[in-house]
């Protein structure tokens, strides 16, 4: 018996069997008491000296008891948890497991290193409030399936061992003992396997997919990923953001019991990166970027004025509170550290301006700074491109965000078609993306804009899609364009160009990050926290050491050799 049935299905003074976890054992003179856990909740046990019982059971040990379910005795109620009233008086009780000394305790707060929890990951996931998030993912999952059923969205799956899939990451890589010498590639998502469900005829198709990318180590990524993949045949990007968005509500209601407005707001790519510095803004901060260029129009402030003359900006943020130097330089390194030259930064405090710059200031620009009242001017200056990212980090830093607003959606959309990643262009969605106008990307890809849009929550890109190229001439130039030659072309994506060559019908498609979303509505630091078994930020699994070396027979066989062992 499970202890949650206990109220419901259990009168009081009833025999009930249990089995479950020791959480912990006190000893109180002659009585014992244990509070017993399974997976659904607690429950205090409570024998004296006359049962015959070993005397040392310890936390964690597996045991199966009966005993009288009785309410406790007043003095001992405890209204504040589950169960707090009534305990069970045991009469007979057996370990079926002995659990070894524990490596960390299984409570909620722990602050245990990360890789031991991850190494005992069967045991951190003991801890209700781990349960808690895995039951949410579950509950996620279940709701998924539920709104695709009755969107009579198709579940479909797709191959795992595949020709690489482009996703702006590198692949892992599958080698064939039956095939020597080749290779197949885990998909860094299914993504030309589902443009072919269209052209095959599906009239859509979605499915939980596990995706692969072997990235840098960056920030809360996982080399192994869950999302939500979506694709519709007939659709353009507005028949998906309103599918997406009655996904997105039902999920939120069913599973998280909250309601969300739709539909969401949009935001250009443009407009976004001048209020916000970023693609993917917190709205639920509600100051945006301001534009102090004209201020310094003739400013004797050299520096200022050679980035001006060089059509650069200056642009800023303002706080109504006046920052202290130890925020202000605490600031100032945290950009630096990311490549910034500085922060810039001028006070207004009763009605005095101060800051590094403030004694080269013209009358003009004093005027229009004390305009701003009291507080703090930050600014950066050069080309937005460059001082965006340093822009974003400071609005981050000195707003809070809105409490009228728990979950803020936004699209955004009209992303240029082609962006520079270490000096190389990149599409920047993926190759199968159409861009707005075709004809105007063949002229110029590096001006055109894509069919592409992101959906954020709260400052953090929870999926992306796109219309899809279902023109084989065109798929063939957005290649040559993004510097394949027709060897690559025609060795990596021929098969695709043919398969887009026999009636394709209009086709656009999203992923949902699965892992990204639990982790944002349960508010977790990171999204290692919402998979039950996820590798370390350098992509290890403590718990079995993969990735491991395998031994040089078993590699020969695959027609494979290490150049360096240790590495
Ligand atoms: N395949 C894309 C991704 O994984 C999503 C899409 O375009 O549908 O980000």
């Amino acid at each position: 018996m499970k202890i949650d049935n206990l109220i419901d299905f259990i009168d009081l003074d009833e025999v009930v069997n249990l089995t479950g976890w020791i959480d912990n054992i006190r000893d109180h003179g002659g009585l014992t008491f244990i509070d017993l856990r399974d997976f659904t909740g607690n429950i205090q046990l409570v024998y004296d000296k006359s049962l015959d019982v070993n005397d040392n059971l310890k936390n964690e040990y597996y045991i199966s008891i009966s005993g009288l379910f009785k309410k406790r005795d007043d003095s001992l109620i405890n209204p504040k948890i589950f169960l707090g009233d009534s305990e069970i008086q045991v009469s007979s009780l057996e370990v079926i497991s002995e659990s070894k000394t524990l490596p960390f305790q299984i409570e909620n707060e722990i602050d245990t290193d990360e890789n031991i929890r991850l190494k005992y990951r069967y045991l951190d996931l003991r801890r209700n409030s781990m349960k808690v998030n895995i039951l949410t993912r579950s509950k996620t999952f279940k709701s998924i399936r539920t709104i695709m059923n009755n969107l009579k969205i198709n579940e479909i799956d797709t191959p795992t061992l595949i020709k690489s899939t482009p996703e702006g990451a590198k692949d892992f890589i599958v080698p064939s003992r039956k095939s020597p010498s080749n290779f197949y590639a885990l998909p860094q998502s299914p993504q030309m396997y589902k443009q072919l469900f269209m052209m095959a005829g599906f009239p859509n198709y979605y499915q939980i997919a596990k995706c692969y990318r072997d990235e840098d180590s960056r920030k809360d990524r996982q080399p192994e990923f869950t999302q939500l993949d979506l694709e519709f045949a007939d659709a353009n990007p507005e028949i998906v953001k309103t599918n997406v968005e009655t996904i997105v509500q039902f999920v939120f209601q069913d599973a998280y019991d909250c309601n969300i407005q739709t539909p969401f707001k949009t935001l250009s790519y443009t407009d976004c990166i001048n209020l916000y510095g970023t693609d993917k803004p917190d709205l639920r901060i509600k100051e945006t970027l301001i534009d102090i260029t004209d201020i310094f129009s003739n400013t004797n402030i050299n520096f200022l004025k050679n980035i001006i003359d060089d059509e650069g900006l200056v642009k800023g943020l303002h706080s109504k509170n006046t920052l202290t130097r130890k925020q202000i330089d605490s600031l100032d390194s945290e950009i630096k550290d990311l490549g910034a030259t500085g922060l810039g930064w001028l006070k207004v405090d009763s009605g005095k301006i101060s800051g590094p710059l403030s004694k080269l200031l013209n009358e003009n620009e004093i005027s229009k700074i004390l305009e701003f009242g009291e507080g703090t001017l930050l600014f950066q200056a050069g080309k937005l491109e460059n001082i965006a990212k340093y822009l974003d980090i400071i609005r981050r830093s000195i707003f809070k965000t809105s409490t009228d607003e728990v979950y803020s959606f936004v699209w955004i959309e009209d992303f240029p078609y082609f962006e520079y990643e270490n000096d190389q262009l990149q599409p920047s969605h993926h190759p199968f993306t159409s861009p707005k106008d075709d004809d105007v990307f063949k002229e110029d890809p590096i001006k055109s804009t894509a069919l592409h849009y992101d959906l954020v929550l709260n400052g953090v890109e929870l999926g992306s899609g796109s219309q899809r190229i279902n023109n084989p001439q065109i798929q063939k130039i957005v290649l040559e364009k993004w510097g394949l030659s027709q060897d690559e072309i025609n060795e990596r994506f021929g098969w695709f160009i043919e398969a887009l060559s026999y009636g394709t019908p209009v086709h656009a498609g999203f992923a949902i990050g699965i892992d990204r979303l639990v982790a944002e509505v349960l508010n977790q630091p990171s999204i290692r926290d919402v998979i039950p078994f996820p590798k370390t930020q350098s992509g290890h699994d403590p718990l079995t050491n993969a990735p491991a070396n395998i031994d040089e027979h078993t590699l020969e066989e695959y027609n494979l050799k290490y150049i360096n062992k240790d590495e």
